[in-house]
């Protein structure tokens, strides 16, 4: 049997089952404490009284992730992680650096269901969704490997995490709780292919991260030939969705925009994108395509990519091209998947 990992729970939810032990609630802070400052087993607890430990140990495992493979770019110093959770199943998560300090990306899924032409994470489909553990997990195993302080997270790795709605919740709780990670929302970024109902839903929690849109294409045919997701939330329901996003939280969104040659990058795509977009609060990423050997889609050359962005800078729009990381380890954006043989 493999027992449930204690990071899976925010901390109410350890209080609850540390109090239906017949324990005393303020254990609950404690072991949450160890948790996040890195105790992986529980002789490390040194204030949790014995009997309790024995009580939990049963049914409850305080592990953190294990390290597979690494792999560290010699371009950039990026880092790509395989990462084994306790079923022997695999994630992969990013480092990068940055001035402003470490950023991880971390997966949500193991695989994904949403089939994206363009991405390698969603070839075999979604295996199952990660806890919350597991996901936190990632940013743990990584900053101690690293031996430095992660300072924000991307959930741009495999998977969606909006199709894992309730996890990811107690994972971003248990990240910004002061006990926990410590990490202020605004240091955190959640990305979606565009899960309307679910983006309304998180809109109400008024919560503070940044959220981006995978939006990559300016209508619905383009869109619904590359993202199977917009047959079912078309472009005018999500966009509605965005701005109710930015009004009840009052945070700019980004988009972000796969540029793939001769399918949805030339200057006419760019002003029909810049029409949809206009007024409102947001930035827009642009991203040459990364090479996936399954999807045979190969990258705008630089000069459409720049009067791509002209376009919208001119139109009002801010937009930026995302630097390519890790390159030279298949650690770019729509590379991961998590196949200890298809590296
Ligand atoms: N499922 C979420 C989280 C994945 S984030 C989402 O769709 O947003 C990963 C980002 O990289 C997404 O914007 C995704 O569309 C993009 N992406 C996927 N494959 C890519 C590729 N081959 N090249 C560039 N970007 C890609």
């Amino acid at each position: 049997m493999i027992k449930t990992n204690l990071k899976d729970f925010t901390l109410s939810e350890l209080e609850k089952i540390i109090s239906d032990m017949g324990e005393q609630r303020f254990r609950a802070k404690q072991i949450f404490k160890w948790l996040y400052d890195g105790a992986e087993s529980y002789e490390e607890m040194t204030n949790i009284p014995k009997r309790l430990i024995e009580k939990l140990d049963e049914k409850y495992s305080v592990n953190n992730l294990k390290i597979e493979q690494k792999f560290v770019s010699r371009i950039d110093e990026t880092r790509r992680y395989l990462l084994q959770l306790d079923d022997g199943n695999f994630v992969e998560s990013v480092l990068m650096k940055y001035h402003h300090g470490y950023t991880i990306c971390v997966s949500s899924q193991v695989g994904c269901a949403m089939g994206c032409a363009f991405c390698a994470s969603t070839v075999g489909g979604r295996v199952r969704s990660l806890t919350a553990g597991e996901i936190i997990g990632q940013v743990m195993t990584v900053q101690k490997d690293l031996g430095q302080r992660i300072s924000n997270i991307v959930m741009m790795g495999m998977g969606e995490p909006l199709d894992n709605f309730d996890n990811v919740m107690r994972f971003l709780e248990n990240v910004n709780n002061p006990l926990g990670l410590n990490i202020g929302h605004r240091h955190i970024t959640l990305s979606t292919c565009g899960l309307v109902d679910k983006i309304y839903e998180l809109a109400h929690r008024k919560m503070q991260i940044t959220l981006s849109i995978s939006l990559h294409a300016p209508n619905d045919e383009k869109r619904s030939a590359i993202m199977p997701v917009n047959k079912k939330y078309n472009i005018e329901k999500l966009l509605k969705a965005c701005r109710y996003y930015i009004e009840q939280t009052g945070r700019r969104i980004s988009f972000e925009y796969t540029l793939i040659r001769g399918v949805n990058d030339n200057e006419a795509e760019a002003r029909e994108l810049l029409k949809l977009i206009k007024g409102m609060l947001c930035h827009v990423n642009l991203i040459p395509v990364n090479e996936v050997k399954e999807s045979g889609f190969s990258a705008s050359d630089r000069n459409a990519v720049e009067k791509f962005r002209a376009v919208l800078e001119n139109g009002g729009i801010s937009a930026t091209v995302r630097r390519e990381m890790g390159a030279d380890i298949s650690a770019a954006c729509g590379q991961l998947r998590a196949n200890r043989n298809a590296q």
